[in-house]
């Protein structure tokens, strides 16, 4: 069983570095930083490192680490939460002695020695509490560690929303807040708005685009994010902020980057959009996936995209 390769790995190594993806979310850094808390209260006596680029308006969650690069030499690296090589937080990822790879986006990029992808789960929070399952008594979580997977999960699946909720995720769930930590509080926390990216969610409605079949879209300028004093991943509190319009079945966000170019966020009830995203130089889940725009040619072109695959799907399932 894959779980039980990692976890011999995991034995083997006195130094082990973590990694999370860019632009980090609450599963990447949930599932990251719970696993170091899990390996730290599991192996008092191994050097466990987290690592990453700053994670901003997520830091309740804990802190990326600084650690020499000749740490990797005989280190186990392990990688969650990320598809692809590109997405990886800080290239040195492949410098150390084994590289293993936990995650649920699909496995276009199986970039490690050991590639465990599980496309069912939840999150991949959810995946590293079956690795401490797995481990019969090997691997404990602890308090600091159960708060982190929770909130990954709980961020993964929109506080239990999407499609990706399994009867599996509960149960991790209702193990996860057995742990001495405040679940309603991590709750909130996910909840909680700035006054400024409450703005942003009133600029996305007012500015939204709906077809009647519910393709919607919508752009945000950086003249708006920066008047409206905000970081670039505060911007992310308003990706799911169309999906509360009840006649909105998919939807696009292009957020306009310093540099002109947009980062588009795809969201789905139903229609499929995550080969729409890979065909514009992203990719991602089959409901909730990322790409990029060049220009508004680009965007105009993913607009009407979505606009034909929500009608194709609106017309199957009248059919259906
Ligand atoms: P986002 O809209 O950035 O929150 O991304 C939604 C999902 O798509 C996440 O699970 C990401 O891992 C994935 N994703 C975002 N951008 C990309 C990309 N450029 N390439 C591949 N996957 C991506």
């Amino acid at each position: 069983m894959i779980q039980q390769e990692i976890l011999s790995e995991i034995q083997k190594y006195d130094t082990i570095i973590i990694h999370r993806h860019i632009n980090p979310d609450p599963d990447a850094l949930g599932s990251q930083i719970g696993l170091a808390e899990i390996l730290r209260a599991s192996f008092p006596a191994k050097h466990i490192y987290q690592v990453g680029s700053e994670v901003g308006d997520l830091a309740w969650f804990g802190q990326e680490q600084v650690i020499a690069d000749d740490l990797y030499q005989d280190a186990l690296v392990i990688v969650t939460d990320t598809a692809d090589t590109p997405r990886v937080s800080d290239d040195r990822f492949t410098t150390g002695k084994m590289l293993i790879k936990i995650d649920h986006h699909p496995n276009d990029d199986p970039y490690a020695k050991i590639n465990w992808v599980d496309n069912d789960a939840s999150s991949a929070s959810e995946l590293i509490f079956d690795l401490v399952a797995a481990s019969d008594g090997l691997l404990t979580v602890n308090a600091a560690a159960a708060r982190m997977l929770y909130g990954g999960i709980v961020g993964d699946t929109g506080r239990f929303l999407y499609n990706n909720t399994t009867p599996h995720t509960f149960q991790v769930a209702a193990e996860l807040i057995k742990q001495d930590f405040d679940p309603a509080k991590v709750n909130n926390q996910m909840n909680s708005l700035t006054l400024a990216q409450a703005r942003l969610q009133s600029y996305v409605f007012d500015h939204l685009t709906v077809t009647p079949a519910g393709a919607a879209s919508v752009v945000i300028p950086q003249t708006t994010i920066q008047g409206l004093g905000l970081a670039d991943d505060e911007v992310s509190a308003a990706v799911g902020t169309p999906g509360r319009l009840a006649e909105v079945q998919s939807w696009l966000e292009f957020v306009e980057k310093k540099d002109g170019t947009y980062r588009v966020h795809l969201r789905s009830k139903g229609p499929i959009i995550n080969e729409l995203a890979k065909a514009h130089n992203g990719g991602g889940h089959p409901l909730a996936s990322g790409a990029n725009a060049q220009d508004q040619a680009e965007i105009d072109e993913m607009i009407a995209a979505l606009a034909a695959l929500v009608e194709t799907y609106q017309k199957a399932g009248q059919n259906g």
